[in-house]
């Protein structure tokens, strides 16, 4: 299933000096060790509490390690003393507990990285003081900034939404509920400096129930053989992406799991670090048992819409032309047996089974040739992901 060429290349910056190393993800898994380095359209916002984030102080700024992606671009680019660096993305669902911890541990740790920041927070219509709490969080720090929805739309509306509103270089995500570690943060951001352009972290020890652990190997499991991208854990909320990342994936849906897939189907280069998990202190799980089969369906929509977008016969035609050949085979060797007086075709119920299988099989190629024509008759131009354009 996975032809495709997976092997990703560093980028040909010469300014960068180090490269982590990407192996070839059907080999090895991307891990890079912790020590070694609905749709937004229709989303009814409520309320914004924004506020433009006042300049830091030069010293600050100085310390400030430069991109090599923003030299290359730095004429498009805002003067250094004005870039944001960091946009912390975190959406949340009645998660009025936690917020005050999440938000003094987040401070603590990007005062530490240095460089300019935002915290965006956004309420998926949360029905407890959540908002409140945001509220007043807000007005004390001018770098927290709110987005509240007008009703619960799903964790990947609230992620999509603010991917949009994200102005930094890096773009971290993480869960609203403690459960990850902002610690974590540098780490991630140093594998990004590093080359990669998302990488996600892996919570090697998971502190949840285990009736949700193993329902989640098996996702893991699945995804990966069936996207062809070697990592342990899809569906982390710790993750750190560069900019260009976050703004050109479509997350809608309930695809926010398959981030990584959708991604590395752009050319995104896509690396994992271990990460610290926590258990649930406050509130529960906003994702109940159906998660699993919606899942399923998900990933299916995923390969669609990625690997077969754009040659939907490869996949009909396989199968089509497989389920043909079965029951011409089992229908002709059937046929031989009557013709050689060995049996009656009358009592044979795999006769049938062999018509079925052909029928079968020629629906499924006329309908990846319908798709072909479907596909040919679209703009397939923006189904790829440009990197740059020198003119
Ligand atoms: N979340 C959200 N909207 C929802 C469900 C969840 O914004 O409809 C947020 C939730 O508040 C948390 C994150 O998504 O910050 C992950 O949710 P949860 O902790 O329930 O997921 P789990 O850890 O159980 O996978
Ligand atoms: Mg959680």
């Amino acid at each position: 299933m996975a032809e495709e060429n997976n092997e990703q290349k560093p980028r040909d910056n010469s300014q960068r000096r180090r490269y982590p190393r990407y192996r070839r993800p059907h080999n090895k898994p991307t891990e890079v060790p912790a020590d070694e380095a609905a749709t937004p359209e229709t989303t009814h916002v409520d309320t914004t509490l924004e506020t433009p984030v006042t300049p830091e102080p030069q010293s600050v700024q100085r310390q400030q390690q430069q991109h090599p992606q923003q030299q290359s671009q730095s004429q498009a680019q805002p003067p250094a003393a004005q870039r944001l660096e960091y946009s912390v993305v975190i959406p949340l669902y009645n998660e009025e507990e936690s917020l005050r911890d999440l938000t003094e541990q987040l401070k603590v740790v990007l005062t530490r990285l240095g460089g300019r920041y935002e915290i965006i927070y956004i309420d998926d219509g949360s029905t407890d003081n959540s908002f409140r709490v945001l509220r007043d969080l807000h007005f004390k720090n001018k770098r927290i900034k709110v987005i509240r929805f007008r009703r619960n739309y799903g964790k990947s509306a609230a992620l999509m939404v603010g991917f949009q509103k994200a102005q930094g270089e890096f773009v971290i995500t993480l869960d609203a509920d403690l459960q990850d570690d902002p610690a974590e943060i540098p780490n991630l951001v140093k594998q990004i400096r590093a080359g990669f352009d998302v990488v996600s972290g892996w919570k090697k020890k998971r502190h949840d129930p285990i009736t949700k652990i193993i329902p989640s190997k098996f996702f893991n499991f699945v995804t990966s053989l069936a996207t062809g991208i070697k990592i342990h854990d899809f569906n982390c909320g710790l993750k750190a992406y560069r900019k260009d990342v976050v703004k050109s994936v479509n997350v809608y849906g309930e695809l926010h799991r398959y981030i990584p897939a959708l991604a590395h189907w752009q050319g995104f280069r896509i690396g994992e670090v271990p990460v610290q998990h926590r258990a649930r202190k406050f509130g529960k799980s906003k994702f109940g048992g159906g998660r699993l089969f919606k899942g399923g369906l998900d990933l299916l929509t995923v390969l669609f819409t990625t690997r077969y977008m754009t040659r939907p016969l490869h996949f009909f035609g396989v199968w089509g032309i497989l389920s043909a050949l079965a029951g011409f085979i089992l229908d002709a060797y059937l046929s031989v047996e009557w013709m050689l007086g060995r049996t009656a075709l009358s009592n044979r119920p795999l006769f049938v089974v062999g018509l079925i299988l052909i029928i079968v099989g020629v629906q499924f190629v006329s309908l990846g040739l319908l798709g072909e024509m479907i596909t040919k008759g679209q703009n397939t131009e923006k189904e790829y992901s440009i990197r740059e354009v020198l003119k």
